[in-house]
């Protein structure tokens, strides 16, 4: 846990957020500002600022793994949806805890 992180303060309860799954390793939340029908943000309980820092393999899959099978649970997996990870200020991170975007339940257009 960082000091001053929003998300580790999401991950240990210490500030609200609408959390649809957790497991020992991740949390998974809707994003507060939704930029589609469904938006939602997997992120580790362990604090990794940006995924340049990212040495974990088998946590790396486990974000995607979980990001995967909500989209099912939410019924988009077969319509379609992205995953994004923004890294750093032009890859568009505001928030330096790593986050796997889960975003569908419309045409998603463009891409930069
Ligand atoms: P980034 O731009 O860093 O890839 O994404 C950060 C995301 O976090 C944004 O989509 C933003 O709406 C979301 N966000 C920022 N603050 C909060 C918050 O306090 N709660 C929730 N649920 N989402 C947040
Ligand atoms: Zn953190």
């Amino acid at each position: 846990m960082a000091e001053d992180c929003l998300f580790c303060k999401i991950a240990s309860k210490s500030i609200p957020a609408d959390i649809i799954f957790e497991d020992d390793k991740v949390v998974a939340f809707k994003d507060i500002e939704p930029q589609a029908p469904v938006h939602i943000l997997v992120i580790p309980k362990t604090h990794v600022p940006t995924i340049n820092d990212l040495t974990d393999t088998s946590l790396a899959g486990h974000m995607v793994l979980t990001a995967t099978k909500l989209a099912s649970q939410l019924g988009i997996n077969e319509s379609g949806y992205r995953l994004v990870l923004n890294c750093n200020e032009e890859g568009g991170q505001t928030v330096f805890h790593i986050h796997l975007h889960i975003l569908g339940g419309h045409q998603l257009t463009g891409m930069a």
